[in-house]
C-alpha cells in the first residue's frame, strides 16, 4: 500500500487530532503516504483533501476538535453519493481508508467496503463510548473529566442553596458518561438507559434522603434515560412530589478541550495499529483497546453490538449515594 486516507467524521471528539497525528506518522513510519480528507464524507464526495507530511501534524497532540475538521452528510447515505466519493478516492490514488468515527461513520465506512471494495479500518472516537470492541473510545475520558469538572462546581452552589440539581450529560443512548460521571461525582441518583427509570422511586429517594438530614442533592441524567432528558424526568417527578429543583444542561461543552493523557495514549495507540492492521491487508474492522491490548473487531460487531454498562458500578453508587 502506497497511499492512503484519513478521515474524521460525525460528531467530534477530544482526541482526534492525536488520533491522525499517530495515523501519519506511523505510515511515515511504513513508507506509506497520507492525503487528509476534511470534513468526513462530506469532504470526500467532494474531492476535499491535501497531503498530510510529519510536520503538518506537529502541535496537534493537545488540541481539542479535530483539524480535518468533520459533517454529517446526507448524500453518502444514498449508492449515487457513495459512487462520487469512491470516484473521488480512486482518482486521489487512495488505496485504503483510516476512519476516525462512532457508529453512523463505521455503518458508512462498511458500505463503501461492500459496494466499492476500498479497505477501511475504523478508529472509535466518539465521547459516548458506545462501541463494542473496545473497553474506552477515544474522547471519553476526556468528556467524563470535563462534566466531572462541571458537577463539582454544581454541587457547591446546590449545597450553599440547600437544593437539588438535574444534571443532564450526553452519551446518546448509552450511560457510559452518566455512571462514570455520576460515581466519581457522588451523585445521589444516577439515570442511564440500559435501566428502567421509575420517577415515583426517584422521588421516593429524593424525599428519604431529605428526611435523612440531606439538604441537597444531584442526579446525573444521561440524555436518552428519560424522554425529554432530565428536564422531561424531573417533570415526571414533580407529578408525584413537589420537588423543587434546578436542571442544567451540560451539552457540548463536554465535546470540547484539551485530551487527558488517556485519551492522547489511546489515540496514539489506536491510530498508529490502524495503519499497521491496513498495511498488513486487513479491511472491515475497528481496532480498540481491550484489557490493555489491541484488539481488532469486525465493524458489523463494533457498531451491532451492544456494550453494556459496568453495572456493579451502578449498584456501587447506590451504596454510596446514602
Ligand atoms: P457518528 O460516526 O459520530 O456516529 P453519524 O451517525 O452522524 O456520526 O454518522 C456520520 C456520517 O456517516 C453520516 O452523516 C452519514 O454520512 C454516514 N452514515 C451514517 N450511517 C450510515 C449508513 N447506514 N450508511 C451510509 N452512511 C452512513
Amino acid at each position: 500500500m502506497r497511499r492512503i486516507g484519513v478521515f474524521t467524521s460525525g460528531g467530534d471528539a477530544p482526541g482526534m487530532n492525536a488520533a491522525i497525528r499517530a495515523v501519519v506518522r506511523q505510515a511515515y513510519a511504513l513508507g506509506i503516504e497520507v492525503i487528509g480528507i476534511r470534513r468526513g464524507y462530506a469532504g470526500m464526495i467532494l474531492g476535499e483533501m491535501v497531503p498530510l507530511g510529519v510536520r503538518d501534524v506537529a502541535n496537534i497532540l493537545q488540541r481539542g476538535g479535530t483539524i480535518l475538521l468533520t459533517a454529517r452528510s446526507q448524500d453518502f447515505l444514498t449508492p449515487e453519493g457513495r459512487a462520487k466519493a469512491a470516484k473521488k478516492l480512486l482518482e486521489a490514488g487512495i488505496e485504503g481508508l483510516v476512519a476516525i468515527g462512532g457508529d453512523g461513520t463505521f455503518r458508512g465506512a462498511m458500505r463503501l467496503i461492500e459496494e466499492h471494495r476500498i479497505p477501511v479500518v475504523g478508529v472509535p472516537g466518539t465521547i459516548d463510548n458506545d462501541l463494542y470492541g473496545t473497553d474506552y473510545t477515544i474522547g471519553f475520558d476526556t468528556a467524563v473529566n470535563t462534566a466531572l469538572e462541571a458537577i463539582d462546581r454544581i454541587r457547591d452552589t446546590a449545597a450553599s442553596h440547600e437544593r437539588v440539581f438535574f444534571i443532564e450529560v450526553m452519551g446518546r443512548n448509552a450511560g457510559f458518561i452518566a455512571l462514570d460521571v455520576g460515581l466519581a461525582g457522588g451523585a445521589e441518583v444516577i439515570a442511564v438507559p440500559e435501566e428502567p427509570v421509575d420517577p415515583e422511586a426517584i422521588a421516593e429517594g429524593l424525599l428519604e434522603s431529605q428526611r435523612r438530614g440531606k439538604t441537597s442533592s444531584i442526579v446525573v441524567v444521561a440524555e436518552g434515560a428519560y424522554p425529554g432528558g432530565a428536564a422531561g424526568l424531573l417533570a415526571a417527578i414533580q407529578e408525584h412530589v413537589a420537588v423543587e429543583a434546578r436542571v442544567t444542561v451540560l451539552g457540548h461543552i463536554q465535546r470540547g478541550g484539551s485530551p487527558t493523557a488517556k485519551d492522547r495514549i489511546l489515540a496514539s495507540r489506536l491510530g498508529a495499529a490502524a495503519v499497521e492492521a491496513l498495511a498488513a491487508g486487513t479491511s472491515g474492522v475497528m481496532v480498540g483497546e481491550v484489557e490493555g491490548e489491541v484488539e481488532l473487531t469486525p465493524l458489523k460487531e463494533a457498531v451491532e453490538r451492544r456494550k453494556d454498562i459496568n453495572r456493579s458500578l451502578l449498584s456501587l453508587s447506590r451504596v454510596l449515594a446514602l
